[in-house]
């Protein structure tokens, strides 16, 4: 039998690598992890965490104006985006360190440096110059921020560089409609900074309900955020004052400091080596795996947002995890995909789990389904008098009863999504939930209190 450096060499430690490999040394395989950047990944060095620090940083404004109605005289706010910036990086280098330590403390040895596959068995650590062999390899490498190509796209940026702005800008042009794009249209405008989200389609978030996605914008133009739809940025040019020109498909124009483009991400293939392997890519240009994210080639396995699956840390996490247990506990493993509750940090915030209406309507038919659904001022905005809408909706299938689909947008609906995600994933059924008793006062209880259908579904235009 031949003999390897390691029982497993996992390339990239981000969130599924992390998981795996520390999973892993946990059942006794001699493991490394190669990490060319920084231990910890999208998610903690450049994603989620980070990108959450700034949501709760841009809060702050309206607190301060909503407390006036709770009797609160605040004096003119001011605010230091450099100050947030430092704390910021200071709470990640933390995050950093306690994932080395944590890595170290399960035994995973951490070669910092860049992988790259000589074969299906080694790996060829580019700064060190030397190759290491390994019985199993994981990819776990993520994906990278993809910007169309345009004249002038060498002067925007993408979400990697708005966490290292060295100042906030006075106006941002955020390009997209995804999670990133919303997420940090609600941060800039939130900080102060006029912002113009510019979308392509007709209406934001595309492939989330219909009810949520109406909210969220009527939302986002209320506080002030200029939502353009239907056109693109065709080019940018840096303008003698030093800010940017955005020229529009349409061929209208205007100045702005900064373009930040959220155009989706791409799995981050190139350069690996696959080639080297023969593992093969998929149609979207990810690496095609198996329900045992197994490649092509029987000792590689990718996980995350390389695979794209879905491109969520713990769903990475979760693969990881089952990776771990399928190869070195002998307990297969496979990812259920088909339910992941998910939030979205817009403001007002997302939280959704299973099925749109759009989707329930197509697989059981209009009449197959009932609609419940919920819109109010929530308590938090009765003293504030912001004129903020809550919205909560419940997808049922009529024959069963069984609660397909939570989709909630408001204060907290990230939260909550997490514990009614149980109850989705559980199959639960409405007369469940309508025996659950009721949280009072929340905004969860509407939850368990819608007694009337809103409506029988009638179609709508997808978009
Ligand atoms: P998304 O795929 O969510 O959105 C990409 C957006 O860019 C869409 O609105 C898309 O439009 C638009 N777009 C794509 N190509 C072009 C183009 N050539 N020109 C103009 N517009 C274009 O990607 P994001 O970058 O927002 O986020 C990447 C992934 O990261 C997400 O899919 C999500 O899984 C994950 N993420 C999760 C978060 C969370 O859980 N809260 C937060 C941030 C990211 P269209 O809809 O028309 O295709």
């Amino acid at each position: 039998m031949a003999s390897y450096d390691y029982d497993l060499f996992v390339i990239g430690a981000g969130s599924g690598g992390v998981r795996a490999s520390r999973m892993a040394a946990k059942y006794g395989a001699k493991a490394a992890i190669a990490e060319e950047y920084r231990v910890g990944g999208t998610c903690v060095i450049r994603g989620c965490v980070p990108k959450k620090l700034l949501v709760y940083a841009s809060h702050f404004g309206e607190a301060f104006e909503d407390a006036a109605g709770y009797g609160w005289d605040v004096p003119e706010p001011s605010f230091s985006w450099e100050k947030l910036i430092a704390n910021k990086d200071k709470e990640i280098d933390r995050l950093n360190g306690i994932y080395i330590r944590n890595l170290k403390n399960s035994g995973v040895e951490i070669i910092e440096d860049r992988a790259v596959l000589k074969d299906a068995h080694t790996v060829h650590l580019v700064n060190e110059g030397r190759d290491v062999t390994a019985d199993k390899i994981l990819i776990a490498v993520g994906a990278w921020p993809f910007t169309p190509d345009f004249p002038g796209a060498e002067h925007v940026i993408s979400s990697n560089e708005a966490f290292h702005l060295k100042e906030l800008p006075k106006h941002i042009t955020v390009a997209g409609g995804g999670y990133i794009a919303v997420e940090f249209a609600g941060i800039f405008n939130g900080l102060g900074a006029e912002t113009t989200l510019m979308y392509r389609g007709p209406k934001i978030l595309r492939g989330f309900d219909e009810d949520l996605r109406d909210t969220l914008q009527d939302e986002m133009i209320k506080k002030g955020i200029k939502v353009l739809t239907n056109t693109t940025i065709a080019e940018v040019n840096k303008c003698k004052n030093g800010r940017l020109e955005v020229v529009m498909q349409d061929g209208d124009s205007y100045e702005t400091d900064c373009v930040m483009f959220a155009t989706g991400r791409r799995p981050k293939v190139d350069g690996l080596g696959l080639e080297n392997t023969g593992v093969k890519l998929n149609a979207k240009g990810a690496i095609a795996v198996d329900e045992y994210s197994k490649t092509n080639v029987d000792n590689i396995y990718a996980v995350g947002d390389v695979t794209d699956r879905a491109n969520l840390t713990p769903v990475a996490i979760r693969e990881g995890a089952a990776f771990a247990e399928t190869v070195f506990n002998n307990t297969p493993l496979v990812v259920d995909h088909s339910i992941i509750p998910t939030a979205v940090f817009s403001q007002p915030e997302i939280g959704t789990v299973g099925m749109t209406e759009q989707e329930a309507r197509e697989k059981y038919g209009p009449d197959g389904i009932t609609i419940f659904k919920s819109t109010f001022k929530p308590m938090l905005h009765t003293l504030s008098g912001r004129d903020e809408r809550t919205l909560m909706k419940l997808v049922v299938e009529k024959e069963t009863d069984k609660v397909l689909g939570v989709h909630m947008i408001g204060p907290y609906s990230g939260e909550m999504v997490q514990t009614v995600g149980i109850a989705v994933t559980m199959g639960a059924t409405k007369a469940q939930f309508d025996a659950t008793i009721a949280v009072h006062p929340t905004a969860a209880e509407e939850l368990v209190t819608m007694k009337e259908p809103y409506l029988a579904p009638v179609a709508r235009a997808e978009d």
